[in-house]
């Protein structure tokens, strides 16, 4: 017997699989992991498939050294998925299945986690012969006397009792009297997380109404569904009505949210009624924990995965059920090379494996709405909240107005009243500041010099330190992460006119502080969540009522649920408005929307101020009137007609160097050759709306200068091939310059 195998090298010239003897008494599977000789070292690798064939000379094929586990590591349908991927994004199948394992399990840089075990081997009546024979060690005695009450125990449990037990276990081992054994653990992350909401509440009847509709097909399996229910309609309690049919069933749930920060209260309504059955799978987890959870799902006892979008890769044996909640979410797409988008990961999973799919928004992105609106998926509608519970009342402040009024504070006087108000009748307020730092940019009054990142094309942010002191601070690059030291004068005209603009979180945060001595405030940004319980730890202190004031970016937007907030302020409406972008509109209804959503989600009811420079705007007017169909309608509509997704699909070719002359000599070559190809293919030409060379919105980045070519194409079969074309002419692009073919790019700039 032979088997193909991929080695888990990414590299075009090893794409291939390789073939190798399976060794007298070896089995093996697809999708088994192996150790393999290649070259002069020993690699690891996937079987792709058994063969009986060898091909080629057997006297020249090498053995298998032996198998990583007994059991594949990678399931039937994901090594499918996995070549499927693979063949989509032109990449080599090692790449793709890559994504399928914790990346610990690979090069063995984690080890399954063990502890030592006490138990009883003599019979009981022997042993307490011996326990009461034993004069001469009383630690042997009260060792024998534990175990007589229960074995077997963990060694340190023992230890607990019995001060460092070690030469007495030893020598009652070697009178033949216990054993000592090595069991293997799991490392629980979370465990200490408290649990919410573990009453099965009664179903409203819009929440009957749905799950009337998706309980019946998933006895079928294969129902595709989306979900759209209003902020504070009870969508989680849908998802836990499903989950719960899915594991009667004996199948398993897996259930994605957009960020790692939602992560603790999913994982915590969930594990308050189904217990440990559930598992959390994300990049923040340690490496043992990760590890350990992903083997908790592959051997069936978690039943229920919960995590941020690799989850859609969890190895679920017998998958009945994939939940994607804020479904409209760029996170869902990885930027990383292999590039993939998890929703679309979803629905392919759920065809092949005969489970159900539901993607769920209060705000559904423009694509989802409309496949929805061809019929791809069922819609179901939850237009009310929950016990009768109003939608918030959304004002809208005119900043100009303020700065006409002498108002020269981030916070609008009208925020300070509602903030004011909400803080003396003992309620929390959430405020949402979509830029991290405390001025968002430094710029010279004499000569107009912007402080820009000497790395990357764009401005650097001010930060202070932690206690607010502007002279402890530094500039940093949100692109590369680069700091410098704040400048005392102007870089380039020497002037000391050197001036701080805009705010971010931290300024917003001091100004709270200063109006209102005493408030308790947290801050929930890029900067203050670091390590794996980063986020946890600042959402606890918020929902005990420690902290009367969240900060925060978009993190603190969507899908949080805390019913004694009653005020939300958007402190700078406009910010995302302004990204030059298709989707920023779309991206600006729905930050606003999800960010008003966090009002007054428990008896009392909210109040919203949504601060901006541009009050007469329709996508904020129709934010505040929380009007999806409207804002649905009138984009769908200008899409239409400036024919941008879903009627065209946006790519570029984007070239990067170090050397600009390479970047823009790449970018002139890949026109060239693009040009040719159109005019051998007029099929493909046809499909061409735009292509334009050009300098894209961001010119350099991390010390690369950029170039792009930008295409608007017509979908159509013809436009696969032309993609194709493109893509391999990225890789052939030579030079000093990288080429990247993107596809719908989540990021244009
Ligand atoms: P959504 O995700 O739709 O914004 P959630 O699922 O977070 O809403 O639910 C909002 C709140 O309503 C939660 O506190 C939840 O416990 C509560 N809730 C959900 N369903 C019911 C119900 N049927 N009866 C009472 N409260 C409910
Ligand atoms: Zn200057
Ligand atoms: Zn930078």
């Amino acid at each position: 017997m032979y088997c193909q195998v991929i080695v888990d090298i990414a590299h075009e010239n090893v794409a291939r699989p390789f073939t190798y003897r399976i060794p007298e008494g070896m089995l093996l599977e697809r999708g088994q992991r192996v150790a393999v000789p290649f070259g002069y070292r020993e690699k690891e690798g996937i079987v792709l498939g058994l063969t009986e064939e060898a091909g080629m000379d057997p006297a020249r094929i090498k053995p298998v050294s032996r198998a990583l586990e007994a059991y594949p590591a990678v399931l039937p349908p994901l090594m499918t998925l996995a070549e499927e991927m693979a063949r989509n994004a032109h990449c080599p199948l090692a790449e793709t299945l890559r994504l399928m394992l914790p990346a610990e399990m690979r090069r063995e840089r984690v080890r399954v986690k063990t502890r030592k075990m006490a138990e009883l081997t003599a019979d009981r009546e022997k042993a307490a012969e011996a326990a009461a024979a034993e004069k001469r060690s009383p630690k042997r005695r009260a060792i024998l006397e534990m175990l007589l009450r229960e074995s077997p125990l963990p060694a340190e449990e023992i230890a607990l009792q019995v001060r460092d037990p070690r030469e007495a276990l030893r020598s009652l081992e070697a009178a033949g009297l216990i054993r000592m054994t090595e069991e293997e653990t799991l490392r629980t992350p979370a465990a200490g997380l408290r649990l919410d909401n573990a009453q099965w509440h009664p179903l409203t009847e819009e929440q009957q109404e749905v799950l009337e509709e998706v309980l019946p097909s998933l006895e079928r399996g294969g129902g595709r569904f989306l979900l759209h229910g209003v902020t504070g309609s009870g969508k989680t309690e849908v998802f836990l009505n499903a989950a719960r049919r899915t594991l009667e069933q004996g199948r398993q749930v897996i259930l994605l949210v957009p960020e790692i920060a939602l992560t603790p209260q999913m994982v915590s309504w969930f594990r308050a009624r189904f217990g440990q059955v559930s598992a959390v799978l994300h990049s923040r987890l340690s490496a043992g924990e990760r590890y350990d959870e992903w083997r908790r799902i592959r051997r069936g006892e978690a039943r229920i995965v919960i995590g941020a979008r690799s989850a859609v890769f969890a190895p679920t044996e017998e998958l009945g059920l994939i939940v994607v909640d804020e479904e409209h979410e760029s996170t869902y797409r990885s930027d990383h090379h292999p590039r993939y988008d998890a929703r679309e990961v979803a629905e392919s999973r759920c065809a092949r494996e005969g489970a159900s799919l539901i993607l769920a928004s209060a705000t559904p992105s423009i694509l989802s709405f409309a496949k929805a609106r061809r019929g791809d998926y069922l819609l179901l509608e939850m237009p009310r909240r929950v016990a009768d519970r109003p939608m918030p009342e959304v004002r809208i402040v005119d900043m100009r107005q303020e700065l006409e009024n002498g108002n020269r504070s981030v916070l609008s006087r009208e925020l300070v009243r509602e903030l004011q108000g909400c803080l003396s009748r003992g309620e929390q307020a959430m405020l949402l500041m979509n830029r991290r730092g405390f001025h968002s940019f430094v710029s010279c009054r004499s000569c107009g010099y912007v402080v820009k990142c000497p790395q990357c094309d764009v401005s650097m942010t001010c930060h202070v330190s932690e206690d607010g002191e502007v002279s402890g601070g530094e500039l940093r690059c949100h692109y590369c992460g680069n700091t410098l030291p704040l400048p005392t004068e102007c870089p380039s005209c020497g002037s000391r006119f050197i001036r701080y603009f805009g705010a971010g979180t931290q300024k917003v945060q001091q100004e709270v502080e200063r109006l209102f001595p005493g408030t308790p405030t947290v801050r929930m940004d890029v900067d203050t969540t670091g390590g794996k319980d980063g986020h946890a730890r600042i959402l606890e202190e918020f929902r005990s009522g420690r902290a009367r004031v969240l900060v925060g970016t978009q993190m603190i937007a969507k899908g949080l649920d805390f019913p004694q907030v009653t005020l939300v302020g958007v402190i700078a409406a406009d910010l995302t408005l302004n990204l030059p972008d298709y989707r920023s509109r779309e991206r600006t209804f729905q930050l606003l929307t999800q960010v008003a959503g966090r009002a007054g989600r428990g008896r009392i009811p909210g109040r919203v101020v949504i601060q901006t420079y541009r009050p007469e705007d329709p996508v904020i007017r129709m934010a505040a009137r929380q009007d999806y169909r409207a804002f649905f309608e009138e984009e769908f509509q200008r899409r239409r007609i400036s024919l941008y997704p879903p009627f065209t699909v946006m790519a570029r070719l984007l070239a990067q160097s170090g050397n600009e002359a390479a970047a823009e000599r790449a970018a002139e070559e890949m026109e060239e050759r693009v040009r040719e190809a159109l005019a051998a293919h007029p099929e493909w030409k046809k499909k061409v709306l735009m292509m334009n060379r050009e300098l894209p919105g961001v010119r350099y980045l991390r010390g690369q200068h950029r170039r792009q070519i930008l295409f608007k194409l017509l979908t159509g079969p013809e436009t696969e091939a032309l993609c194709g074309f493109l893509t391999e002419t990225a890789e052939a692009a030579g030079g000093e310059a990288e080429v990247l073919f993107e596809y719908n790019p989540v990021n244009m700039m």
